[in-house]
């Protein structure tokens, strides 16, 4: 009989999820189950990015360890570029650093005036919702809208979550409130700070390339690649500024879970091991 030629099975490479969100900010998942979830769909590595909180990030990483994924530490940073509100990923910064802190408490207290004045604007227009309500649904969590949209949508003030945000506090709506934030220059000194890496998160259809170049001269190291409201011609689009401007690539699902109905996205929005790997020599060479 012929000898079987040995061959060997060509390794599947391990794929990462870089963008998710558990109750530390607007995400339904503790950290232990939003890691536990990784595992069962099967990922090799993820980065929690809570909106100005890294106080899953402990929890997530003891849990990974006794799963088998890596978890890296993240975080996404709201700042105001021109007029828009644009979202940064922060990757690989140290989450124990005293001015990285100071920033996040700062943060967060500024979300919760602003939810203060968001529930008095609901007031006034005569929907009967309450602080408590919100910061019920809010927990331990970084307070934003989200967790404003679930209240009025646990209260029966709203038909459902998208239209809390059209009728109400989405940016044209009555009861909108701008949120404080720091300039794109200031977010990515602060995270450079701390040993980090920033990213433009899903930039989507409204970055055009002139902003997109200067918030390269600002000092990018990447960008989100693939993201939930990135079709292929984006992703491709994106990848081209990435390899032009060497920079790196990211992403992720943006997995909130609960009333979001965002479970479609969980494991379908994931990058190859080498993008985290080459986060990781760009750091440390
Ligand atoms: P905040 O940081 O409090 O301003 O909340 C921003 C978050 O609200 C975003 O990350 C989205 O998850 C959500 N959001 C913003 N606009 C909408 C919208 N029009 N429909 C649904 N969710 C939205
Ligand atoms: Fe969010
Ligand atoms: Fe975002
Ligand atoms: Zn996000």
């Amino acid at each position: 009989m012929e000898e079987r030629e040995q061959r060997e099975t060509p390794s599947v490479e391990g794929r990462a999820d870089l963008h998710l969100h558990t109750t530390f900010s607007d995400g339904a998942l503790t950290p232990h189950e939003l890691v536990k979830r990784a595992h069962d769909a099967g990922l090799k590595s993820i980065a929690i990015t809570d909106h100005d909180h890294v106080g899953a990030l402990e929890e997530a990483a003891e849990t990974g360890k006794s799963f088998g994924v890596e978890v890296i530490s993240g975080l996404e940073l709201s700042v105001t570029f021109g007029d828009r509100d644009v979202h940064i990923l922060a990757y690989f910064f140290d989450p124990t650093d005293k001015t990285l802190l100071e920033y996040l408490d700062v943060f967060r207290r500024e979300r919760l005036r602003r939810a203060e004045k968001i529930v008095e604007k609901l007031n006034k227009i005569n929907i009967p919702i309450t602080l408590d309500a919100v910061l019920e649904q809010a927990g331990e969590g970084s307070v934003g809208r989200p967790h404003i949209a679930n209240a009025l949508l646990e209260e029966g003030l709203t038909g459902s979550y998208h239209e809390a945000f059209i009728k109400y506090i989405g940016q044209n709506g009555p009861a909108y409130e701008k949120k404080f934030q720091v300039s794109p220059e200031e977010a990515i000194r602060l995270i450079s700070s701390c040993g980090g890496l920033s990213f433009l998160a899903h930039p989507g259809k409204y970055t055009s390339e002139a902003e997109l170049l200067d918030l390269i001269k600002k000092g990018l190291d990447g960008i989100e690649v693939v993201h939930p409201s990135h079709n292929e011609s984006r992703q491709e689009y994106y990848r081209g500024v990435v390899n032009q401007y060497f920079l790196l690539e990211s992403g992720g699902s943006d997995f909130h879970g609960g009333k979001k109905n965002d479970d479609y996205a969980f494991g379908a929005f994931v990058v190859p091991l080498h993008v985290v790997e080459a986060m990781r020599s760009r750091l440390f060479g």
